[in-house]
């Protein structure tokens, strides 16, 4: 007995990660949320809607939680009210999350373990950690009794990372609960160094587009111990390794140029040197040089360009049939302003062979249409004067997301939308949103949701 007890105490002073609640509550909230695995498929973003309720409600929010035709699917509305003066600001996260390879993280990834001042879980990031944010900040408003002007909506959706009761399913049959004059959503980055200083404060006002693009080689199906010089899965190999040794053009929007004009300010030479060549549009061997130095860092690379990855490869079915054909499923990036038509000709070019055919499996072409949201908005310049506020290290600037998030419903009607994940972040946990061992620090959920509510209050508050 004595024995057990002496290793379960050195059980517990090894074992640091926690699952005891924060003290901070944005930080508790995301505990709880993480808590709730909503990996899509299938999702199940009901659950954290049913948790809101029980928070919001008492506070006086309105509380809508509109079903889709999925069981236990539902996007959750929470109304806070305005005297109706001027029209709602609304704040948008999705509840859903990718899935985990669990075997690769070092905690569960949906306990939401506490270690060493970080939330661990899947979502931590993306978007979980923004949805306590944005939800602690409205609950702050109601708490502390805000008179508002406005009526500010908390939108918790279903369906970002996949299947399609997403918030353009939303917007066709509910738009009069999530209309607004303007949004927030995820998007741009508070990216810290390694010390902790904000570098900079990035508010996305337009969002890369997602294309697929399907990739068939075909040759002859015959018995593998004659093969043929037509074999399928050589052709798709060499056709993707020209796509891979091929570099998308240069296209800078104006945001990605003011981004880059951020950069230079904020990153120490040689590095702010290449932004303000690229920036500047120098000669072009000055250009070339930026270019490959600052693709070291993959985020910068997808931001100056259209992006290929493949992402899935499918061909053959028996050890001993060479298989008619094989395919890989590419997923294009792009620019606002390309035409997906524009990429299976680019492709078709690029792979230069009659054996392989390249089509599109998804594309919407409005998205890569839709115009970028304006920075001369009252939600534009109130964000960005509180993120230099909480991070006075910062520069704040406009920003093209490098994916795609679940803006559109509003952008395509006219509605600006603003994307921040808000919370400092370093680049090296970025790489562990979609990833393994995503994390956010308890500091930086409380910095974020003190910018977040400081926004509201000067965007939906009486003066
Ligand atoms: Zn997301």
């Amino acid at each position: 007995m004595r024995s057990a007890v002496l290793v379960f105490v050195l059980a517990f002073a090894v074992a640091a990660p926690s699952a005891q609640p924060a003290t901070d509550p944005t930080a508790a909230l995301l505990q709880e949320v993480i808590r709730l695995d909503t990996s899509n498929p299938p999702g199940r973003e009901g659950q954290v809607g049913d948790l809101l309720r029980t928070k919001l409600q008492p506070l006086g929010f309105e509380i809508t939680q509109v079903p889709t035709p999925e069981p236990g699917k539902s996007h959750f509305i929470a109304r806070l009210r305005g005297d109706g003066s001027r029209r709602p600001v609304l704040l948008a996260a999705h509840a859903d999350v990718v899935g985990v390879e669990r075997e690769k993280w070092s905690v569960d990834p949906f306990a939401g373990v506490i270690r060493d001042g970080y939330v661990y879980g899947r979502g931590a990031i993306d978007f979980k950690g923004g949805m306590a944010v944005f939800t602690r900040a409205v609950m702050q408003l109601a708490e502390r009794k805000v008179p508002l002007t406005r009526d500010v909506i908390l939108l918790v959706e279903a369906d970002e990372e996949a299947a399609s009761y997403n918030t353009s399913w939303l917007a066709r049959d509910h738009w009069d609960k999530i209309d607004c004059e303007f949004a927030l959503n995820e998007g741009g980055w508070i990216i810290a160094d390694e010390r902790g200083k904000v570098q900079y404060v990035s508010i996305s006002t337009a969002d890369k587009s997602s294309i697929g693009v399907l990739v068939t080689a075909r040759g002859t199906s015959t018995h593998s111990s004659m093969p043929r010089p037509d074999n399928a899965i050589f052709t798709l190999a060499k056709a993707l390794t020209r796509l891979a040794d091929y570099e998308m053009p240069i296209q800078l929007t104006p945001s990605t140029r003011q981004f880059f004009a951020a950069l230079a300010k904020t990153s120490a030479p040689p590095l702010s040197d290449h932004f303000r060549a690229l920036v500047e549009n120098r000669d072009g061997a000055a250009v070339e040089r930026a270019d490959r130095e600052i693709s070291r860092n993959p985020l910068w690379h997808a931001l100056m360009r259209n992006t290929i990855a493949p992402v899935i490869v499918d061909g053959g079915f028996r050890s001993n049939v060479i298989p008619g054909s094989a395919e890989a499923t590419i997923n294009v990036r792009v620019i606002p302003g390309t035409e997906p038509a524009e990429i299976v000709q680019q492709f078709t070019r690029i792979v230069n062979d009659p054996a392989v055919t390249v089509r599109l499996v998804n594309a919407n072409a409005t998205a890569s249409r839709t115009p970028a949201s304006p920075e001369d908005s009252p939600l534009y310049q109130a964000l960005a004067k509180h993120a230099k506020a909480t991070f006075p290290t910062a520069e704040v600037t406009p920003y093209l997301f490098q994916a795609g998030t679940d803006a559109g419903a509003w952008r395509s009607r006219g509605v600006p939308v603003y994307g921040i994940y808000p919370y400092p972040i370093t680049a090296e946990e970025l790489t562990r949103m979609h990833g393994n061992d995503e994390r956010v620090s308890i500091e930086s959920l409380r910095l974020g949701t003190e910018m977040i509510f400081n926004t509201l209050v000067e965007v939906a508050g009486k003066r």
